[in-house]
């Protein structure tokens, strides 16, 4: 049988992701359930609206499982409101966006060269061409966010929407601070808590929803799930802006999201997705998740430490979550080359701009390294010690091509102690 090249590519892609340490801080590997689920039946079913009320016949089974998706992650989370249907945490901000702002109006989220997200934004991306963007920033000096700053620009700038969160920043919010301001310019509050959603799950880090209005995250990153994105709100809200029905009366915002995602950004959503993060919420509510998600976060930690024992210079010199930035500079070397240096011992990162670069995007003074993978994978504290020295050994010694080899052949050994994808 002539069997499509696509199941090769598949099965090399497997193989690289069991012989390497996973260090993209983004990534994650999902159970066997979550895979399942994701490559289920449920992808031919055309389910267009939300449970019990739908554009489609044949809706009540998807109409089950997407209820228990969102019961879940309204325990999981705290959350008094969930949609479950965002594609991706870009479209689950796209809908906040439309559903809290008109066409270039304000808003204020952490600069992008500081850790913050191309959706809270950038010019490069519907939020910044479309809408008005203005930027907090992080102090050169300590690399955490400068509230003073911040405030001030939202005195001046009083955007509509404020964002809390980022996809490089190690350290934790003051998620009080901005609700004050938000309160004093009469913005919405948001938090995309997108890469740190696992701890904040589990209480090891500050719970935005006692303070935000709207909270979005992804479902693949600390959370462990499938590839996906959904919104949630915190405490009954009504829309400050005065969205109109078609009656006068006030729309909930609740109402307001649900049409911004549906029809608003999304078609049909993709049910054998929203039942693998349902599957996601289940295991996130566990004991065994909580046990893995606070070894994330030591394993972070020791790694940043170690990696500071070694010379390196984290960015705020630590970490309060799963991920750290390096500042390459002290090394000598680009972000750019480091990654490609570690990709060749199979250590796999990303080259990050780093806060005040003085190198562009493409070239970078960092790189973002985060646990959440290889703390799946079952690496403990010293593993991270161990990880530190490859690292260290690649990056001192970057003409040496006996030093990648050797640093290649280890971190394979270490790898193939522990077992990937049994099934
Ligand atoms: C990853 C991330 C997103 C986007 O998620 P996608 O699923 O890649 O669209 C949005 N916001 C933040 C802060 C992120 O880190």
């Amino acid at each position: 049988m002539n069997q499509d090249i696509i199941f090769d590519l598949i099965e090399k892609e497997k193989q690289r992701q069991i012989k390497g340490i996973e260090l993209i801080a983004s990534e994650n590997f999902v159970s066997e359930d979550v895979m399942k689920a994701a490559g289920s039946v449920l992808t031919n079913k055309y389910a267009e609206g939300y449970p019990g009320r739908r554009y489609y016949g044949g809706c009540e089974i998807v109409d089950d499982i997407e209820q228990i998706a969102i019961d879940r992650a309204k325990e999981l989370f705290g959350a008094e409101f969930v949609n479950v249907q965002p594609h991706s945490g870009a479209q689950a901000n796209a809908a906040v966006f439309l559903a809290c702002l008109k066409p270039g109006e304000t808003v204020m989220g952490l600069d992008l060269a500081h850790g913050g997200h191309l959706t809270h934004g950038s010019p490069v991306n519907f939020s910044g061409l479309t809408y008005n963007p203005v930027f907090y920033k992080v102090n050169k000096e300590d690399g955490r966010i400068n509230y003073e700053e911040m405030v001030e620009t939202a005195l001046r700038e009083k955007p509509k929407l404020i964002i809390i969160g980022a996809s490089a920043y190690s350290r934790d919010y003051d998620y009080k601070k901005f609700r004050e301001v938000a309160n004093e310019v009469g913005a919405v509050l948001m938090a995309d808590i997108s890469h740190p959603s696992g701890l904040i799950a589990k209480g090891i880090l500050n719970d935005p929803m006692p303070y935000c209005d709207i909270v979005t995250t992804t479902t693949h990153k600390t959370l462990r799930g499938t590839r996906g994105g959904m919104i949630m709100l915190g405490k009954d809200f009504e829309n400050p802006f005065g969205h109109k029905t078609p009656k006068g009366e006030l729309k909930l915002m609740s109402q307001i999201l649900d049409s911004a995602v549906f029809p608003g950004t999304q078609g049909g959503p993709l049910e054998h997705i929203i039942a693998a993060k349902a599957i996601t919420f289940n295991e996130a509510l566990s004991d065994n998740y909580f046990n893995y998600i606070l070894q994330v976060l030591k394993n972070a930690q020791t790694l940043s430490k170690a990696l500071v024992e070694r010379g390196f210079d984290i960015i705020s010199g630590g970490t309060d979550n799963h991920l750290m930035l390096i500042d390459l500079h002290n090394k000598n070397i680009t972000g750019k080359a480091a990654e490609k240096l570690l990709e060749q011992a199979d250590i796999t990162c990303n080259k990050n701009m780093i806060p005040y670069d003085d190198r562009s995007p493409f070239i970078t003074s960092g790189i973002r390294l985060g646990t959440a993978a290889v703390t799946t994978r079952g690496l403990k504290e010293e593993d991270m010690i161990k990880i530190a020295d490859f690292i260290n050994d690649v990056i001192s010694d970057p003409e040496n091509e006996t030093t990648i080899n050797k640093v290649k052949a280890e971190v394979n050994l270490l790898m193939n102690s522990k077992p990937l994808f049994q099934w």
